[in-house]
């Protein structure tokens, strides 16, 4: 390919930043800008026209499904495999690097990498052993306070306590903790970051033979970097490296998790010869969603400011319905995306976003429902399902006997008569003479500590890590998992399951050996079965997969659907206490924040924007009646059309067109929004009324059944 033709679907600003000198570059821009395209193509022009080769480039991404799609679209601008270029995640790249360099990074060759919920037990276990009360030391509470100071690069002899004895307790309860993550091989997420930066810094000549292999450093999305990546790229880059830099301040939607939108500022002044492009036509969405985003976002104070506009004249007004509760949201979604369907549109260009992951459960049962094929990304990640995380846990065990967490998931499970009295004697030797849940087991066999039972038990139990282990060694990847499974006794536990719930178990065990099958290791000669286990885990992480992405509607929170783009978008919970989040209330960067993300979530639509928000909503167990969120009413109301009669009124202008439906007009008792009663269908909600006298049909949503039409005149139905 000639470089005209690789600069050619690029617009003027586009390809000035493409073809940017060889120095550092920063592209600044809005949604939908092209700032991907533009990195995209600066990848291939610098190999195209530079003649830089593929090692020499370290690309990063936001998530997994990003670096997939990154490379495929540079293989295809250039028409030739470029294997040799790194490309993922700050934390896949790190990972990548530590596997690597385990040596000097001093971890065991086999270490593996947590995910948040084995850390979160791995901290309980820490409290446990301390003696300290779960009530008053939260374990949230004290994950959040050790990956914030990993993301700040602060280990605990950094961290000053400040004369609190509260500070001084969690110092205490951080040290014990990254004790107990050395001693066992244990990385978490946090860690992959700082060990690799530490990596770096401690090893000048391995540092120096990384900046001399990447010339070319280039990063999406960087408004949401931490201090520790930040970090860690000012060392790789040194005196020589190139950035190149693109960002939006805007999007920073992670300021909760660590992210400093500074770093864009950082940048500037840590790199004075940076050049700056900015971007400003939105190729995206039409220009009334691109107005609608505007205008809400211009509500926030602390803007560097941009102008974005788009070439595309009106489109669809952005829909705002307003449902009787989560139910009714969930139906209006599963209706209008079969009228979607039923035009020959595929269900992979629809997106339904959420704020939190627990909204998902309602439109995945009423998906289902409709049979309608769906794909969360984000939520119970398929990885993070109990089924594969007990399958995972016997393949760590087998790699590695000191993993504690793996230990204590699967040493009763199948059940086999190890009960929590023997587990907690277990836990008291382990940490009494600092070994693992593995050593101390085999101690107390050896010493006969035990009740004759609970002994045999845990010593079948070691026979049968043992036996596996050396059982599955000549075989492939997937038919190690398979022979774990048989021989574990887990697939005859599920099979004995045969509800609904035990069937998808297995059908996800087997996707799980099909993964395995499939996967290909970025090191070709690392461990596979390491690299697999810690592929899963860095994948469940960011809460995109890279595989899936198949005609399904796709189900995400606004915070996943980063990046990405979609014909119809559909964003729900639109409501104040839901989204802006009831924490973000208290702080105005906080409200900020969520409205960033609120203008995420608008700009991934392409052409069809519907925002939804019920009258009421049950969620975590509770009921509640929340008003509209302020982002909608933050919309001009020349952009609206509602799909209910509102009672609001939008904060700039008065309501000044017709609701598009109008059910009210049948003039009859029923109403919508009211239960009834069947004799036969039980009870539920009316849902829509048509046509007059006799002919009156009625929409019922049965608890039961779900929604039905029904004849007015025959169905008799009873008001409750
Ligand atoms: P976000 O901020 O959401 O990450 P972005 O700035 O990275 O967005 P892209 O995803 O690169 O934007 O581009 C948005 C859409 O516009 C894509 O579909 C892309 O193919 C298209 N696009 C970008 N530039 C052009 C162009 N010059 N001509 C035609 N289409 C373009
Ligand atoms: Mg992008």
């Amino acid at each position: 390919m000639d470089i005209s033709s690789l600069l050619a679907p690029l617009n003027q600003a586009q390809r000035k930043a493409v073809a940017a000198p060889l120095g550092h570059h920063l592209v600044l821009a809005g949604a939908g800008s092209g700032k991907t395209r533009v990195l995209t193509h600066r990848i291939a022009w610098l190999i195209q026209s530079q003649g830089i080769s593929p090692s020499n480039l370290l690309a990063v991404t936001f998530t997994n499904k990003g670096a997939g799609e990154m490379k495929e679209r540079i293989e295809n601008l250039l028409a030739t495999p470029i294997n040799a270029m790194w490309v993922g995640t700050f934390h896949g790249l790190t990972h990548r690097l530590l596997r690597i360099h385990w040596q000097e990074a001093q971890l065991p060759q086999a270490f593996q990498v947590l995910d948040s919920e084995d850390q979160y037990r791995l901290i309980r276990q820490v409290l446990q052993n301390l003696n300290l009360d779960e009530d008053r030391w939260s374990p949230r509470k004290i994950q959040w306070f050790i990956n914030s100071h990993k993301d700040k690069g602060l280990r605990p002899q950094h961290i000053e306590d400040g004369d609190n004895a509260n500070t001084w307790q969690m110092i205490r309860i951080y040290h014990n903790y990254q004790d107990y993550c050395n001693r066992n091989g244990l990385v978490d997420f946090a860690e992959l970051l700082l060990r690799a930066y530490e990596l770096w810094r401690n090893h000048a000549p391995l540092l120096s033979h990384y900046q001399n292999r990447f010339t070319h450093i280039l990063i999406d999305e960087f408004q949401d970097t931490n201090a520790i990546q930040y970090a860690w790229l000012q060392l790789l880059a040194g005196d020589k490296g190139a950035l190149f830099i693109v960002g939006d301040d805007d999007q920073a939607i992670y300021g909760w998790r660590g992210a400093r939108v500074e770093n864009i500022q950082q940048l500037t002044q840590d790199f004075p010869t940076i050049g700056i492009t900015r971007l400003e036509q939105n190729y995206r969405s039409t220009q009334i969603i691109l107005a609608a985003a505007n205008a809400v976002i211009a509500h926030n104070a602390e803007r560097l400011g941009k102008n974005l506009w788009t070439q595309d004249q009106g489109g669809e007004l952005i829909q705002i319905y307003r449902a009787f509760d989560e139910r009714d949201e969930a139906r209006f979604i599963v209706e209008r995306s079969l009228a979607w369907q039923a035009q020959g549109r595929a269900r992979a260009d629809i997106a339904v976003l959420y704020r939190s992951n627990a909204q998902s459960r309602v439109l995945e049962e009423m998906l289902l429902q409709a049979r309608i094929p769906y794909r969360i990304h984000g939520g119970l990640r398929f990885f993070e399902r109990a089924e594969i995380k007990d399958t995972f846990a016997y393949l760590r065990l087998m790699i590695h006997r000191d993993n504690d967490p793996a230990f204590a998931r699967i040493v009763n499970t199948p059940p086999r008569g190890i009960g929590d009295r023997t587990l907690a004697q277990i836990r008291e030797k382990a940490q009494q003479a600092q070994i693992s849940l593995w050593q101390a087991t085999t101690q107390l066999i050896i010493t006969r500590y035990l009740p004759q039972r609970a002994m045999h038990a845990l010593y079948e139990f070691q026979q049968l890590i043992e036996n596996i282990t050396i059982a599955i060694e000549e075989f492939s990847l997937p038919q190690k998992i398979e022979l774990t499974l048989n021989r574990s006794g887990l697939l005859s536990h599920y099979q004995k399951d045969s509800s609904e719930r035990g069937q998808s178990r297995l059908e996800n065990l087997k996707e799980l050996m099909n993964a395995a099958a499939q996967f290909k290791p970025e090191e070709p000669h690392l461990n596979l079965l390491s690299a697999f286990l810690a592929h899963t885990t860095l994948e469940s992480d960011d809460n995109t997969s890279s595989e899936g992405w198949e005609d399904c509607v796709q189900l995400m929170t606004l915070h996943a659907a980063k990046g990405l783009e979609f014909p119809l978008v559909f964003i729900t919970g639109m409501e104040e206490g839901l989204f802006p989040s009831p924490k973000s209330l208290d702080e105005p960067t906080g409200l900020e924040e969520e409205r960033r993300l609120c203008y995420v979530g608008m700009t991934r639509a392409r052409n069809h924007l519907y925002l939804i928000h019920a009258d009421q909503r049950r969620l975590y167990g509770s009921n509640s009646c929340p008003k509209p969120s302020r982002f909608i009413r933050e919309i001009p109301a020349k952009l609206i059309c509602e799909l209910r009669p509102q009672t609001y009124t939008p904060i700039n202008s008065p309501i000044t067109h017709k609701p598009e439906w109008n059910l009210v007009a049948n003039n009859t008792d029923f109403q919508f929004g009211q239960r009834v009663r069947h004799h036969k269908f039980g009870e539920g909600t009316i849902l829509d009324l048509e046509g007059e006298g006799d002919a009156i049909k009625i929409q019922v949503n049965f608890n039961q059944i779900g929604p039905k039409w029904l004849s007015l005149t025959y169905a008799k139905l009873q008001i409750i």
